[in-house]
Formats: structure tokens, sequence, C-alpha cells
């Protein structure tokens, strides 16, 4: 994969959550390719194996591991096979994350007509679903901070990144409990920013604009793969018009991770987004 730039992550070992993902594999790509040991996490083993392995035929170091980030257990096992594979955890990247249908109205706009029917819609969203989606977003970077950032803590180094998004600055329709959460994700890495402050750990969040991946791929593109109307008025509210590439947020991963280019910063949120953050719509 063609990097940005080169930053020198040699002997770092990073934790991917989330890496066996569209952008998340991604970002285990870059970071193997600068030279760190990178523990691929996953729900999905076989997704991030696939990608370990594709790491590991390049020439790179990579290990792919399951663990459900909704789970402190599951990431103590995973982190029990980091520590003895690679080693203490130098940068984790908190990737897993997402939407659910459960917690989606089917309408832009409350319709009184939709009340009583099978679509879903405020009053019926099942608050299961809603609860799921803020645990899979804000608790699972919480309880996999908690777990790999301890080391971060007694050795005094840490690079930590989280994965907020657009809906964190500004809801976006439909989907209530993903928007509260992702601001929830930029809100807790400003606290976690000034919590490890002293502490030689730096948190920073990016904000991905609009990128084509699994889980929105079915609210961008019809069965025919023609666009939706929301992939019409997300690229109108996009200046720059077109969805981003996934490797257009390795620029601002490999600012982050590279202590020399931002020593001084901590507890931002970076937007990539191709300008929707600035824009009015106007
Ligand atoms: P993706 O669906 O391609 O990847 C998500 C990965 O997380 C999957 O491999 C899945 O198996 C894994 N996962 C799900 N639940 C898990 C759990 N409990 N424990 C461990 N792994 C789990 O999605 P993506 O678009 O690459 O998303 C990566 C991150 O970027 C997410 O946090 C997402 O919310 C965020 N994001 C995406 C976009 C976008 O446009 N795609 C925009 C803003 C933010």
């Amino acid at each position: 994969m063609n990097l940005p730039f080169q930053v020198d992550l040699t002997d770092k070992v990073a934790v991917v959550t989330g890496a066996g993902g569209v952008l998340c594999s991604d970002f285990a790509r870059a970071l193997a390719q600068c030279g760190a040991k990178v523990a691929l996490l996953d729900l999905n083993l076989d997704a991030a194996e696939t990608v370990a392995q594709e790491i590991r035929a390049a020439g790179y170091q990579a290990i792919a591991v399951r663990a459900n980030c909704l789970e402190k257990e599951s990431l103590e096992e995973a982190k029990k096979v980091v520590d003895f594979t690679l080693g203490p955890c130098d940068i984790l990247i908190n990737g897993a994350g997402g939407n659910n249908p459960r917690a989606t109205t089917a309408d832009e706009y409350f319709d009184p007509e939709s009340l009583g029917g099978e679509k879903t819609n405020f009053f019926n969203m099942d608050d299961k679903g809603f609860k799921f989606v803020l645990d899979l977003n804000v608790t699972a970077a919480f309880l996999t901070t908690q777990v790999f950032a301890l080391d971060m803590a007694k050795l005094g180094y840490g690079n930590i990144i989280n994965i907020s998004s657009m809906n964190a600055f500004r809801p976006l329709t439909k989907i209530p409990a993903y928007s509260a959460a992702k601001a929830g994700v930029s809100n807790f890495t400003q606290w976690l920013a000034v919590h490890f402050a002293g502490s030689g750990i730096r948190v920073n969040a990016i904000a991905p604009g609009f990128f084509v991946t699994n889980q929105n791929r079915a609210l961008l593109y019809d069965d025919e793969g023609k666009p939706t109307a929301r992939t019409e008025k997300i690229l109108r509210g996009t200046p720059m018009g077109r969805f981003g590439e996934s490797d257009e947020l390795l620029g601002a991963l490999l600012f982050f991770l590279n202590d020399k280019a931002s020593s001084f910063i901590s507890g931002v949120v970076l937007p990539v987004d191709g300008g929707f953050a600035a824009y009015s719509g106007v």
C-alpha cells in the first residue's frame, strides 16, 4: 500500500480493534509497513486472519486474535496472547464500532402515520438495540483502553487513537444511538487525554467523513448498486463532492503516531471529511 509518508514504528507493538473491517484493516497494514508489530483484534477472527496473513506475506509482522471488545474477559484473554507473542502494547487503535439497524429509524422526520406500523420509528425503537450501539462504540473503547493502556501507564509511554465520526459534531438523521455514541467517543477521547497527560500517553481521535464500508453500504446503495437518496444528500453536503477512500485516513493516523510531529497534541478530534463538518449547506 502507498503511504502518504513513513513513520518509524520499529519495535512498537500496535493493537488495532475492528481490524478485520474496511478502515481498520488499512490502519493495520499501514502500521505494519512502518515497522510495528501489529495485533489485529476482531470479533470476526477469519476476517482479521485474512488481513494478518496478507501483512505477513508482504514481509511484515502481524497476528490475528479473536476479541469481543464488549467483554473485558475476552479482551484480557486477547492481551495475554499479544503480550506473549509481541510484547506490551505501545499503540492502541480503538476501531471496533458501528451502528445497528435496530437503532435506526426508517424515516428522517417523525411521521405520525408510522405509529402502530412495522417500520422502526422513535417510539418503537428497540431499547436494547439503542444500548448495544452505545456499548459497541463507547463501552468497547472504555474496556479496551482499560485492558491495553495499563502497561502504557506503567511504562510511561502510549499512543491511543479512537475513531469518532461526523455525527459526533452534529447528529445524522435516522441514527440517534450511533450519533450519541460517537459524540461520547469524542468526549471520552478528551477525558482520556487529560487523565493521562502526565503519564506519557497521548490520546486523539480521527473523525472520518463518509467512506463506503460493509456497515453502511446498504444505506448508501440500493440492491442494484444505484446511489440512494441518502448518498445524494451526503455528497451534496460534502464540498469535495465524493466519498473518501480509506487510505485518505492514513495521513491523520500517521501524523498522530509520529511522536515528533504531534508531540504536543492530545485530546484532538480530527475530521477527515472532504469539508463536510465545515459546510453549512449554503
Ligand atoms: P467495518 O464494519 O468494515 O468494520 C468493523 C469491524 O469491527 C468488523 O470487522 C467487525 O467484525 C468488528 N467488530 C464489530 N463488533 C466487534 C466487537 N464487539 N469486538 C471486536 N470487533 C468487533 O466498519 P468500518 O467502516 O471499517 O468502521 C471502523 C470504525 O470507523 C468504526 O468505529 C466506525 O464506527 C467508524 N467510522 C466509519 C465510517 C465510515 O464511513 N465507514 C465513518 C465514521 C466512522
